[in-house]
Formats: C-alpha cells, structure tokens, sequence
C-alpha cells in the first residue's frame, strides 16, 4: 500500500476557502465596502457591472495602504485589525479575518489601486488565480480603488449556481443598504451598469432611512434611545401606520454590523403589541452598542446570526425601549388623514399614546367609528378579534361528526364537499346573505355554508391566472391614461424581473430608465384607475412569498396577484355577487380552501345542528 494524503497545492486550498467567504457577488460587495470603512473613508464609490458578474468596483477616499501593505493583503490571514487573541474582545472594524483580499483573489480578477496620504505615489497591483501578475507604481488620489472581475470566472461551477441579474443585483442592492444605514456619516453611491441607483449624502440616520427606504417613512418615524451602563440602543422604528405585510424593512445592527435575529425580533414585535394587526411587520432600524466582549465575534463573519454574551438582557432591554418609544408618540398622525379638525383636538387623541391611553380612547365612539371606516389604521385588540372564532373552532374539534372540519383538510386532499362530486346540492333561489360584510351565509339543501369572501375569492382567481400562465394569456385593456410610477431602487430591479410573467397576466408595463415605469394596461377585469397602489402592493405581496423557496417565480406571482386582486374583508356585497362567487367557487378544482391551504367555507349540517340543539 502507498501513502495516499497528499497537501493540496495553495491556489486549489485558496479557492475552497474563498467559497465560505464569496458566495455571490453580493458577499464580495459587502467585504469591499467594509474595507472602506474600517478605512476610515467619507466618500465611497460602488461600481457594478452586470450585477457584479463582471465588475465589482469599490472606490474609497480612506487611508490606503503602503506598497509592502498591498501586496500582503491578498494573502490569507493578512490582517491590520488584530494582532492577539485579546484583541478579539475589543474588535471595533467590520473585518478582521484577513480572509476577504485573499478569498476574493482566489476567484476574481483583482486590480487594486491605493495610496496613503504621506506618500507622492501609489501602488497598482493585479492579481489572478491568487497570483501577482504585476506591481507597478500609479498616481491616483489618496485612498483605494479597487475592481473585481469576473466573478468565478476560474471555478465554472460556482459560476453557474449565480441566479439571474435581477436576483444577483437585488441582493447587492441589500448589502448596499445594510452599510449604508449602519454609517450614515460616510457619503455613498451605487452605479449599476452606468446608472446612477443611488447618492447618499452624509447625514444623519433619519434622512439616511428615507434615503435607503422611501419617502413614505419621512414623518411616520418614532426615534428610539436608551442609555445604560451595560447597553445603548438607539435608531427608529416606525409608527404603527407603516407596519406592513412583509417583514422587508427590519434591520438591527449589532455595534454597527448587521444581524439577523428571531429573538431580538420577537422582542421588537411583543413591544407592538396590540398596536399593529397580526402578521404584519413593522419598519425598524435599531442599533444596539455594547461591550464587544459581550459578543461572541468567533461567528463567522458571513453568517448574520450573533451569539450574545446574556441574551435575556438585550431581549428585555429591547422591548423596554420600543415599548418607550411607542408610548412617547401621539396617536394623532396615525389619525390625522381623516379626522376633521375639531375631532384633532379632542384630548383623548392628542394625548401620549399608553396602554391606558389606548384603552381610554378605543372604546369612544369617535375611535369606533373611525376604525371601523379605516381598516388600515386599526389599533386592534388581538384577543377579542379571534375570540369568537377560536371559540367556533374548539367546539368543532370536540365535536368531529358531520362537520367539514377545515382545519383537518390541507392542499394535497381532493376537497370532499363540492356540490360536483357529493355532500350538498343548491337549493333553486337561494338567497345569500351577507354577514359582518365578510362572510356569506348560503343555505344548501341540508345545511348552510358560511364563506368567506376573500378566501373565496382567493381561490377563483389563483384557478384562472394559473390557468393563464398556462396559454390563455388573459385581456389587457389599455389604460386611457398611461400611469408613470417610480418605485424605489430594490423595487426596480423586481419589477423587471417579474415584468415577462405580468404580461402574460394582463399588466402592459414599460420601463422608462431610472427607477420609472408606465403602466400602459392592466387586466381588462380589475378595476382601473388605482395602478400604482396595484403595483406595490403587488410587490409588497410578492416580497412576502420570496423567502418561500419552495414555490417558483411564477407561482409567487400568481399568490400576489390573487390576494391582491380579491375583494377584502369590509366590502359589502349586492346579492348577485354574493350569487357569481358562490358559483365560481365551486366551479374551482379545490373550492374548500385558498392557495394557502386556508379555509375558503364551513358547511354546517342539519342532522349536526339538530343534535347539537337537542342537547
Ligand atoms: P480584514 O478586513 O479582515 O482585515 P481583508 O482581507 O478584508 O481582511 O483585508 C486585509 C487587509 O487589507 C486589511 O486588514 C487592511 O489592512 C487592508 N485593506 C483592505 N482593504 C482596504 C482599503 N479599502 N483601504 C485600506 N486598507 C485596506
Ligand atoms: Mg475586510
């Protein structure tokens, strides 16, 4: 037998070990920007070609390095941040691996131009394969610059795992955001294929987040600062109001690096609670400073998950302060698009908005009236709203005969009670009617069905557009007056990633360059004029299937676009509508559930009910 371990030769160990580090173009972007950062840079430049496919470019005015210094920093473990094992604890940069240069030398072509302030020249080096090709003096500004290109271009296999441009770019688009809202001191831009995406101007974090986030953040902030001996945390979160159905705009930084964290979350979210209706997310950017030594910095540093040295602290602490802040902000502008004047002033709305507050005002007729006609605004109780129909459920569950129990059905189960197949038959005439302008009570021969009309919907129109992508390209009907939207920069990039499949659903959209679009079309059957609120809350809709990975593109689309087009809650209905949806419903595959595997109907029988009531 001979020996058979052998070393592996540096460039193939270089490129394994490049792949923990540089998944995407994305990763390389985000080291980059933390280069220029822990440089002590106030302007830096990122340059993308082809979502960052050929052309990563980084362009900063900090410190730079010596010549000696830019050539050891494409090597492994070659790092100015620390030099002991004790300077881990005390770790204030956003690097200090030494594993970024080396990694990214190892599957990119590397152009790197620096210079240091104290010196007449700088040093251009190229590298390739984590081989110096050449080293040769350069004039250039202080600072550094450098370019990464094509990505993977020696590891093939890794080259075509990158998803599309659009995908590639929009996770680009986040890394850029993450940076750039954890220093909004440094100025920053983002070119992508000439455009100009984004120009940051240093400023502070509130105009920062309407910057990264949208304009619709602008007077809807609440700011967050507490200060103790053991922790600060401080940062916006947003009122009530901006709390969406997706969880998109949540960041929390972890001494200026951003993290990914459930449990914080959860704090944030019980903070709120009571304030925002269930499942839906609230906007915050939150920065919690502490000692680094009571955070474990071994992590590694792609992941985004963190280890606390006491985490119940930092949940408590969390919560107290959002709790604190919430309570600091009148209630008014939640209210003040509707409400005249005179009801502005009534003192139960201007006040602080705390727990007693809120119970104080929600039972006055004023609040009442005004949540009822204001869905979107309902500061809602979470417990009284389900109540009575967890109430519902628990009888049927102790109660398993003759109820078509909706609990118990999911997608794969052929649907059991369709009039097509068994269970119940119409009645001639009937006549729906139509409860709590939500459900829809039908009287069948045996029993009575209780819909309800969004569920219902939902699953009518998930059936024909999933139809539609199938060949039967559904009408668009020309708008008379073209709509311009413009939408923020991440937006863009989804929307021209999902225009293709809109089309085949009847949207004409036209990319008009720079973030603008116009919506020449829609479904000839939704209603027109309301596009742009279409639009995003479409997207909207769509981001909150995305981290769903078990469902295509298209499939997510069609999941949007039926929520989003079904009639909601609160609309009261004619009783030919009630009658059209009733009929298509059951004309559905699956009538007896939504494309989520909600139930769309109960049937209550009449052998049941007679039971029940005899006792
Ligand atoms: P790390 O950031 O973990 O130290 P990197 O591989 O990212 O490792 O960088 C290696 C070293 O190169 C850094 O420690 C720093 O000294 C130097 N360096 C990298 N990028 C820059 C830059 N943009 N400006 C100045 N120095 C830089
Ligand atoms: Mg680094």
């Amino acid at each position: 037998m001979t020996d058979k371990i052998l070393l592996l030769p540096d460039h193939i160990a270089n490129q394994i070990a490049a792949g923990e580090v540089i998944q995407r173009p994305a990763s390389a972007v985000k080291e980059l920007l933390e280069n220029a950062v822990d440089a002590n840079a106030t302007f830096i430049q990122l340059i993308i070609q082809d979502a960052g496919k050929s052309l990563i470019q980084v362009i900063d005015n900090g410190s730079g390095m010596s010549e000696t210094d830019a050539r050891m920093s494409f090597e492994r473990h070659a790092t100015s941040k620390i030099q002991t094992i004790e300077d881990l604890f005390h770790i204030r940069t956003m690097g200090f691996r030494g594993e970024a240069l080396a990694s990214i030398a190892a599957v990119a072509q590397v152009e790197l131009k620096t210079k240091r302030a104290e010196e007449e020249t700088g040093t251009y080096i190229e590298v390739e394969n984590s081989v110096v090709n050449k080293q040769e003096p350069v004039a250039l500004p202080n600072g550094t610059n450098i370019s990464m290109k094509n990505l993977f271009f020696n590891v093939p296999a890794r080259r075509s795992f990158l998803k599309s441009n659009a995908a590639e770019m929009r996770h680009i688009v986040d890394e850029f955001t993450r940076v750039a809202l954890s220093f909004p001191q440094i100025a920053f831009s983002l070119t992508a294929n000439g455009q100009q995406i984004f120009h940051l101007d240093s400023g502070t974090l509130k105009q920062r987040i309407v910057q990264l986030l949208g304009n619709n953040y602008n007077s809807r902030l609440v700011s967050v600062k507490e200060e103790t001996d053991y922790m600060n945390i401080s940062g916006f979160t947003g009122k009530p109001e901006t709390a969406k159905k997706t969880r998109g705009d949540q960041y929390f930084f972890v001494n200026n690096r951003f993290i990914k964290s459930p449990y914080l979350n959860h704090a944030v979210m019980n903070a709120y609670q009571e304030m925002i209706p269930r499942d839906s997310f609230p906007m915050y950017v939150l920065f919690i400073d502490l000692d680094p030594a009571q955070v474990d910095v071994n992590v590694h540093p792609t992941k985004q998950e963190i280890k606390f040295e006491d985490e119940k602290i930092i949940y408590a602490f969390l919560q107290a302060a959002v709790k604190h802040a919430l309570a600091q902000f009148s209630i008014t502008p939640t209210l003040d698009f509707d409400l005249d004047a005179s009801i502005q002033q009534l003192p139960s709305i201007q006040q602080p908005f705390t727990k007693q507050k809120e119970d104080a005002t929600a039972s006055t007729p004023i609040f009442k009236g005004f949540t009822q006609k204001n869905q979107a605004h309902f500061i809602e109780k979470s417990d009284s709203k389900t109540a009575g129909l967890k109430h519902w459920k628990d009888f049927f569950e102790s109660q398993k005969t003759g109820i078509a129990n909706p609990e118990t059905l999911n997608q794969t189960e052929k649907p059991s009670i369709n009039p097509r197949h068994q269970g119940f038959a119409f009645i001639d005439d009937i006549v729906p009617t139509q409860l709590l302008n939500t459900y829809i009570i039908l009287p069948t021969e045996n029993s009575f069905l209780l819909i309800h009309q969004q569920a219902a919907h939902e699953r009518i129109i998930y059936e024909r557009l999933s139809e539609a992508t199938m060949g039967k390209a559904i009408a668009t009907q020309r708008s008379m007056f073209p709509l311009t939207i413009e939408l923020s920069a991440s937006d863009t990039v989804l929307l021209e990633d999902l225009m293709p499949d809109l089309q085949n659903l009847g949207y004409s959209i036209e990319s008009f360059g720079k973030n603008t679009f116009v919506v020449q079309g829609s479904p000839a059957d939704v209603e027109q004029g309301n596009e742009k609120r279409v639009i995003e809350s479409l997207l909207e809709q769509y981001k909150n299937f995305s981290s769903d990975m078990k469902f295509s593109k298209r499939e997510k689309l069609i999941r949007s676009l039926a929520w989003q087009q079904s009639i909601k809650p609160g609309k009261t209905l004619t009783e030919k509508e009630m009658k059209t949806l009733a009929e298509e419903l059951f004309k559905c595959d699956a009538p007896n559930i939504t494309p989520n595997g909600n139930p769309t109907y109960m049937e209550f029988k009449k052998d049941y009910l007679e039971k029940v009531f005899k006792g």
